[in-house]
């Protein structure tokens, strides 16, 4: 069966132009670093010149700043650009994109907000092709041939609002030898289950979310219980906490290989064999690291990451503010690879909510349900608040348009009352809050879930 698998697979990629793609990655991660940055002024000046051709947005921006003269790029005024931002990208969606559309292939995506502020954004295939050809070469680091067995902690709405998966999915699955686990139906009587399939399948990776990859392991934990160890685990959607990350590691006896993501731009940073910190998908994204002036943080130094993806055509993203923070090591990692290292990636805080049985729900459920599911524009910013056990307070700051959300969208806000209540206790109470603006936190975080209460022990 696995020489089958892999015989569909080598066919799939080889059909879709793939394996070229992933064999330049794979030699352009040993290039030395003055390599790796004529790569990227080529790719960025590429992208600027045909952002410079195709999206109005760019073309009076650019003339402003001077970055584009007489049709040529100078890449020394990029630095002068203006950041890109969520609400800019919402009230100048339609200029963003490339007149030449009809052109080229691309899809829409829409994402539940790495900060709460959910978002739609249209793709490029070109990108997207990379994309897969980048995660085959991560796949290569945490040594997973395909045809391997994966065990995936994920979310699915689909089973939990329908209880079952589309056919085509559990095709997929069942091909790509992947057994999925819903993380939004961890109850300790799921998790008991969760532990016993583990066990039993012997998955040779597991990849989860962060938090619930963690309170599975605190579960595994606290209940004596023993589990089986992969050969890696890859932590996405979410910060891993060197807490978690500890945690994850002794449950499991084994590495954790975090990675960095998020639905408008993904693939960006993954973490190596050697565990040095998140090597950046040069190739794919040019990526800046600024002080709250603008200017360059040094190694070391804490400061806004902002992205520049390639090869996005169909809606180029232009020093965009992803709305996270990180630092440069500055230091070459020991594997030998010349993508540059982020010691750490944060300023996405979220947190699980806890059920009064030991359940826990994770932070992806809100941000899916809240940001994407049942939003179509007119919710701009939210946050989830667990106050207790009892009571949970969706706070949401909604699209000008909207004078009375509580009238005009009363449907969704009972569905979506109803969908919170499907993962806590039945007797749980939902109130919603419209609000202009959701304040961040003392500590000048900004929590988009958030959880009041302790977790109960198991
Ligand atoms: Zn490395």
């Amino acid at each position: 069966m696995i020489a089958f698998r892999r015989v569909l697979h080598a066919f799939y990629k080889k059909s879709k132009g793939l394996s070229l793609l992933t064999a330049e990655l794979r030699r352009q991660q040993w290039l030395p670093p003055e390599s790796i940055q004529e790569i990227q002024e080529q790719r960025l000046t590429h992208l600027l010149a045909y952002a410079a051709d195709y999206c109005p947005y760019y073309q009076d921006l650019f003339f402003q700043v001077g970055l584009v003269r007489d049709g040529s790029v100078c890449l020394e005024r990029f630095s002068d650009l203006p950041l890109l931002d969520k609400p800019l990208i919402r009230e100048h969606f339609d200029r963003l994109k490339s007149t030449d559309l009809a052109s080229r292939r691309w899809f829409f995506k829409t994402t539940g907000g790495s900060t709460g502020q959910p978002l739609k954004v249209i793709h490029d295939a070109e990108r997207a092709r990379w994309i897969e050809a980048v995660r085959d070469i991560h796949n290569e680091w945490c040594s997973i041939v395909f045809g391997d067995s994966k065990l995936r902690l994920w979310g699915s709405e689909r089973d939990l609002f329908f209880g079952r998966e589309p056919a085509l999915v559990r095709l997929n699955r069942y091909l790509t030898n992947t057994t999925w686990l819903n993380a939004f139906r961890m109850t300790p009587e799921r998790m008991r289950e969760y532990v016993d399939i583990i066990n039993s399948g012997r998955p040779r990776h597991i990849k989860g979310y962060a938090h619930c990859l963690f309170e599975f392991c605190r579960y595994v934990s606290d209940m004596g219980l023993n589990v089986h160890s992969p050969t890696s685990i890859i932590s996405a959607a979410g910060t891993l906490t060197p807490l978690m990350r500890k945690e994850i590691e002794t449950v499991f006896q084994t590495k954790v290989f975090d990675s960095y993501g998020s639905r408008e731009i993904q693939a960006m940073a993954f973490e190596c064999e050697a565990h040095q910190g998140l090597h950046v998908t040069a190739p794919l994204v040019y990526c800046e690291i600024l002080r709250p002036d603008g200017t360059t943080a040094q190694p070391g130094e804490l400061g806004e990451i902002v992205l520049t993806p390639f090869f996005n055509y169909a809606m180029p993203l232009v020093r965009y503010r992803i709305g996270d923070m990180g630092i440069w090591t500055g230091k070459p990692c020991s594997c030998g690879r010349s993508w540059p290292l982020l010691a750490e990636v944060s300023g996405r805080v979220t947190e699980c909510f806890y059920r009064k049985d030991g359940g826990v729900v994770p932070p992806e459920y809100f941000i899916h349900l809240v940001g994407v599911v049942l939003n179509d524009g007119w919710i701009e910013k939210f946050q989830v608040i667990q106050n207790s056990h009892d009571l949970i307070t969706v706070k949401l700051v909604c699209d000008d348009t909207v004078s009375n959300p509580a009238g005009e969208y009363a449907n969704r806000l009972s569905e979506l009352r109803d969908k919170i209540k499907l993962v806590m206790e039945s007797d749980c109470s939902v109130d919603f809050a419209f609000v202009e603006e959701i304040p961040e936190s003392v500590s000048g975080k900004y929590f988009y879930t958030q959880s009041l209460i302790t977790r109960a022990s198991a």
